[in-house]
């Protein structure tokens, strides 16, 4: 048996004991789908030009069937996903808390995670308030120079802030999760022992995400800028996804660690699983081609506009649990 081999059998052994066989699943819905930052490497960039079939805020009634719907299946944790909607603290931190103020009155007992840009403290006070549970706001890449220049322009070019955002969450009663966008770093084991390390500065976080960078759909005449990263720095492939996701599980023991089905669903809910405990199940991406009055189907959210490609398994647990192992069992709540 080979190191590696050695490591992912240590993360299975480390995920049965800190979390037994469930494999939590939570939805995931952009209730708007535009963003005023200047990422390098997102569909949503401000950057790319000609690129949106922006469909701005969703409609609030279509918000409230949507989640019903989910709710009605079963699933019990939300992921309410923002780019930056305001360059002005006090109007992102309003436009999202409504977006949690909505999804609480629909599901009162349910535990709601907000995906956003940083908040100064009482921006997070406030979504602690409209019902939040936990925040997460992904690092993206840790070293200076290329964190630098990945986020061009916006809120989240403000390294500094970002650093700081976990004890803020925190001081607010917030749970905390972060992230690197897998990809967007050749040097991936840097960027690892980086994120680690400043993790332990900030207090750890309660939720670890695995995002993977993709090569992005664009529609036809989109302008992209020089050095735009339509395609991603470095390829993360299968193989090197589960030595990832084992190295994060083996740092960070005690927090769920969230696997994301950009990569198949079918090596995600039925390899990946032995080592992370929860797992996107549902995806509302935003992309003008889902269906107004209906959930999406299964399949790959591609889009209309430019739009991260996701596979979207689809509503019904049980056909993600005949993905798994036999011995990963589907949940739907924390
Ligand atoms: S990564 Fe987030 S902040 Fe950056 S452009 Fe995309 S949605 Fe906006």
């Amino acid at each position: 048996m080979n190191a590696t081999d050695e490591m992912l059998l240590e993360a299975e052994s480390v995920r049965r004991k800190n979390f037994g066989s469930a494999l939590r699943l939570h939805s995931v819905i952009y209730p708007l789908d535009f963003c005023t930052s200047g990422c390098t490497y997102c569909g949503l960039s401000t950057l790319l030009k000609n690129a949106h079939g922006i469909r701005g805020g969703m409609p609030p009634e279509t918000f409230k069937r949507l989640l019903t719907e989910l709710v009605d299946v079963g699933y019990r944790v939300h992921e309410l996903v923002f780019g930056t909607v305001a360059e002005d603290q006090e109007l992102l931190a309003t436009r999202v808390a409504r977006w949690v103020s909505r999804a609480r009155e629909i599901d009162p007992d349910g535990y709601l995670i907000v995906n956003c840009d940083t908040l100064q403290p009482a921006g997070y006070r406030r979504l602690k308030d409209a019902g939040a549970d936990a925040v997460w706001t992904f690092m993206e890449v840790m070293t200076p120079e290329i964190y630098a220049a990945k986020h061009r322009s916006g809120l989240k070019a403000d390294r500094e802030q970002r650093l700081e955002a976990p004890q803020r969450m925190r001081d607010a009663g917030l749970e905390v999760g972060n992230a690197l966008l897998w990809g967007l770093a050749a040097d991936w084991k840097a960027e690892l022992e980086q994120f680690v390390e400043w993790s332990r500065e900030v207090g750890g976080f309660d939720f670890v995400a695995t995002p993977v960078q993709q090569t992005l759909t664009l529609l036809e005449g989109s302008e992209v800028p020089a050095d735009f990263d339509v395609n991603p720095p470095l390829l993360v492939t299968e193989s090197r996804y589960l030595e990832i996701c084992a190295h994060l599980r083996l740092a960070f023991p005690d927090a769920h660690l969230v696997a994301n089905t950009r990569l198949d669903p079918k090596f995600v809910y039925g390899n990946v699983s032995r080592i992370t405990d929860m797992c996107n199940g549902y995806v509302w991406t935003g992309s003008l081609s889902h269906p107004k009055d209906e959930l999406a189907p299964v399949g790959h959210v591609r889009s209309a506009a430019t739009q991260m490609d996701f596979f979207n398994p689809g509503s019904l647990p049980g056909g993600i649990q005949e993905l798994c192992p036999d011995d990963v069992l589907v949940e739907l709540a924390l």
